[in-house]
């Protein structure tokens, strides 16, 4: 008993010694060119070019664009299509209301008809609502046509800003 007592703690101790840890970076050939790639110590994979970690999901997200928090969720190679879909789809819904809010108030206003609260409550609403989603919408258009994620626009802006900084 003790004998594979003290074996066991004789293992646990060579384990411990020849325990490597895994390298940081590891560096592939995709399309002829070399692509320096990540070591996530959570997912404890290397991570693809375009990835990045979720802190909030917990994982490692191919083509990771951003984190929705209004979706609650990662938005990233699977859902991309259905997200820029939604927000495509949300917006042509607020230019609706809109538009229809703004004929009503005109039309009101035409025939001398008293606006009442919700009315008014409604245009306050859609006049951001268009501005911001008709907004996304057009950033995410623009990130589509030049194949970017919000991740890599937004770290793209982030290290032209830091040049800039640096140089003036
Ligand atoms: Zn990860
Ligand atoms: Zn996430």
């Amino acid at each position: 008993m003790q004998h594979i007592h003290c074996q066991t703690r004789t293992d646990l101790l060579v384990r411990k010694t020849s325990y490597r840890p895994p390298p940081r970076t590891r560096e592939v050939l995709i399309n002829g060119q070399t692509v320096k790639l990540k070591y996530c110590f959570t997912c404890k994979i290397f991570r693809p070019p375009r990835a990045s970690h979720c802190s909030l999901c917990d994982n490692c997200v191919e083509r990771f664009d951003h984190h929705c928090p209004w979706v609650g969720n990662c938005v990233g190679r699977r859902n991309y299509r259905f997200f820029y879909l939604f927000i495509l789809s949300l917006s042509f819904l607020t230019i609706f209301i809109f538009a229809f809010v703004i004929t009503h108030v005109i039309l009101s206003k035409s025939i001398s008809i008293f606006l009442d609260g919700c009315t008014v409550l409604e245009v306050v609403v859609c006049f951001f609502s268009v501005w911001s989603i008709v907004g996304l919408s057009g950033f995410h258009t623009y990130l589509i046509s030049s194949n970017q994620t919000t991740n890599e626009d937004v770290s793209t802006s982030h290290s032209l800003l830091m040049l800039y900084l640096n140089i003036h």
